[in-house]
């Protein structure tokens, strides 16, 4: 089996905002070459608008969530990287780290992040 690569959140959000562009290119271009029926170069046109509009936006809301992550400098590669969430990846070698002290040296897992793993947590904690 495969292993998968853990890539920073960042990064992720960045590459899918990148395809978005070309994807949005990529249906005006059909549009281009449909130009000869009206309505499909309209739409393939407006998907097209949508789909640039859309990674402008997912590139703001990056430059957002930048300013909210945490700058490090990774352990592993010494190069500084953001962190966002209570796990992530380095943006350079996609070393996993953390920021909770309880979860250093477990094993990497995305769930460490969601609510419900944190609540979990909580409980467990109260009935020690
Ligand atoms: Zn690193």
């Amino acid at each position: 089996m495969a292993q998968l690569v853990y890539s920073s959140k960042i990064n992720k959000i960045r590459s899918f905002a990148l395809i978005l562009i070309f994807a949005g290119i990529g249906f005006m271009y059909i549009g281009l070459l449909v130009k000869k029926i009206d309505w499909l170069m309209a739409i393939f046109f407006l998907i097209g608008v949508i789909s640039i509009v859309l990674s402008t936006v997912v590139y703001f809301w990056i430059g957002m969530l930048s300013t909210k992550a945490v700058p490090i400098i990774c352990p592993s590669c010494e190069k500084p990287t953001k962190m966002l969430g209570r796990v992530d990846a380095c943006m350079h070698c996609k070393q996993p780290l953390t920021l909770d002290k309880d979860l250093e040296g477990k094993e990497f897992d995305e769930k460490y992040n969601s609510r419900k793993y944190q609540r979990e947590q909580k409980k467990n904690n109260n009935t020690k």
